[in-house]
């Protein structure tokens, strides 16, 4: 089926750009700019927030979500942490998307 609601995720920045320049220090310049473009930026913060995400999500980034009390599963505080994590890249769902 393809819905108006289908559409507008076919073109959300993170659909249609390579998943890793998400989950990488040295491209989180281009990861926010990609979610402040974005429609459902707010959304997706909030959910990634909620879902204790690693990578960039909503133009928030891992540590940033670890400031403000949102730490990411496996977050340690006691060493520079990476913006991906230990655990397995998965592609990025958008927000209001389920995971399936
Ligand atoms: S990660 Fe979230 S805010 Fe960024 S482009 Fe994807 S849906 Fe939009």
């Amino acid at each position: 089926m393809n819905t108006p609601i289908r559409r507008e995720y076919d073109v959300l920045p993170c659909m249609t750009t390579d998943p890793e320049v998400f989950h990488d220090d040295a491209t989180v310049g281009l990861a926010k700019s990609l979610c402040l473009s974005c429609s459902l930026w707010d959304l997706c913060r909030s959910q990634a927030r909620e879902r204790r995400e690693w990578g960039t999500w909503g133009a928030e980034t891992a540590a940033e979500r670890a400031a403000a009390g949102y730490a990411p599963r496996g977050w340690r505080w006691d060493r520079p942490q990476q913006q991906s994590g230990k655990r397995k890249r998965t592609r990025k769902t958008p927000a209001g998307k389920k995971r399936g």
